[in-house]
């Protein structure tokens, strides 16, 4: 790349959460291939972000190009309006097929934001067909995240995500404490402080909107599986929504293929993205049920009032086919079970280090929370130097991997964690 591209690059391009002033240092990638990242000056990194949870099989997989260039000799796109196709319905039934029963109707969206848009909207809709409009707010717990959008943005932390900046543009949804019980814990003391939430709110309320098990971007928490199991149960009781955003968790990351195996729920309205294509393209599903598609189809608007130019892309559609016959294989759960054993044996120890506030891992997810925030561009630029692509952000380094990652690997990901903690 030339001095001129980079300064380029520099002055011109916004890359995610940076200033055009003084941006934070970019590298230059040339290709990828497995779970590495090559540098244009030929150094090779191994992978330890799936860039953002997506990339479950790894890079330039033969199957995945395959699917691709297949679907690009016949038609890279056509409007979904008034038309279908083979990979839309192929897609749709797969995601059918591998979510519970009651989930049976599938809204394909071009990102994972708008999948949340389009569930917020099917979830007031819903209740305008049922002759409850007033209930038209969401109920979230703090340190969620759920996408960049204004919908998205309006459940997201008002602390740690962006409200503040955008006071007065945000609608006031309800935040309630986020559970607290770990993983393996009583998540009773956090369902009592939820129940407070819908026994006084439940008129207002159209849905509960969380991430289930692992909290990402907004704090890489994990919780009680019993925390989403007791949710569910308040929801029925309350008569409010259930929405699950599954876009980071979804696909096998936690150890199940969705992290509301863990809590053995199902909800009425679940988001998936991210690893849907395999990190591919942009690609995300909002599925629900009869009963929410019907409350839909009644409202005044007598239709569902989202329909976006790439909505369906048949490229996008083809390579989540491929994706996800590649997940039906079925070895992604020995191989998350052997990345979850390794990080626990390699990452654990290091919650003892001065400089370290927790450490967690589930799935094949690693998280190492130091007491302090860290230095983002010397971290970046000290993880290049030991040969790992890892991306911290506030207190956090983290790792989700591709699932075809080798122990050898794994164990340059942790040992570079272990090099700056
Ligand atoms: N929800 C969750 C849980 C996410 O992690 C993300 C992406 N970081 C989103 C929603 C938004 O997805 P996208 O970036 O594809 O719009």
């Amino acid at each position: 790349m030339s001095d001129s591209d980079r300064q380029f690059d520099r002055h011109h391009i916004w890359h995610p959460y940076t200033a055009l002033r003084e941006p934070l240092p970019t590298y230059p990638v040339t290709r990828a291939e497995g779970v590495r990242l090559y540098l244009e000056d030929g150094r090779a990194l191994v992978d330890g972000m799936s860039s953002w949870w997506a990339a479950i099989h790894g890079y330039n997989h033969p199957a995945l190009n395959g699917a691709v260039t297949g679907q690009l000799a016949k038609m890279s796109h056509v409007m979904f309006g008034g038309i279908t196709h083979e990979p839309a319905i192929r897609l749709c039934q797969a995601l059918v097929a591998m979510t519970p029963a009651p989930l049976d109707k599938v809204f394909l969206a071009d990102s994972g934001s708008i999948s949340v848009e389009v569930a917020l909207k099917m979830a007031v809709q819903y209740w305008q067909g049922r002759g409850k409009p007033e209930k038209c707010r969401y109920l979230t717990p703090r340190r969620g995240y759920h996408g960049d959008t204004f919908g998205a943005m309006a459940v997201t932390d008002p602390d740690s995500g962006m409200h503040w900046m955008f006071k007065g543009l945000l609608p006031g949804h309800l935040f309630m404490p986020m559970p607290q019980a770990p993983f393996d814990g009583d998540a009773s003391a956090d369902l009592a402080v939820a129940e407070q939430y819908f026994a006084e709110h439940h008129h207002s309320l159209a849905a509960v909107i969380l991430e289930p098990v692992v909290q990402g971007a907004g704090g890489m928490r994990i919780y009680s599986p019993d925390y989403v199991k007791g949710l569910r149960a308040l929801c029925d009781r309350y008569q409010v929504l259930l929405i699950l955003d599954e876009i980071a968790t979804g696909f096998g990351r936690t150890g199940k293929l969705f992290a509301m195996e863990w809590a053995g729920i199902c909800p009425d309205i679940l988001c998936l993205g991210k690893a849907l294509t395999g990190g591919y393209m942009t690609l995300a599903a909002t599925l629900t049920t009869q009963e929410v598609a019907d409350g839909i189809s009644d409202s005044p608007a007598g239709c569902f009032m989202h329909g976006p130019t790439f909505m369906g892309n048949p490229l996008a559609c083809a390579v989540a086919c491929q994706s996800l016959a590649l997940l039906s294989e079925n070895r992604w759960q020995a191989q998350v079970a052997a990345i979850e054993a390794q990080l626990k044996a390699q990452l654990l120890p290091l919650a003892k280090a001065e400089s370290v506030a927790a450490v967690r891992v589930l799935g094949a997810i690693g998280v190492v929370e130091m007491k302090d925030p860290v230095d983002m561009a010397r971290l970046q630029a000290r993880f290049v130097e030991l040969g790992v692509w890892i991306r911290p952000f506030g207190r956090l380094i983290y790792v989700m991997p591709p699932y075809l990652i080798t122990p050898d690997d794994l164990t340059r990901l942790t040992s570079a964690i272990k090099a700056v903690v």
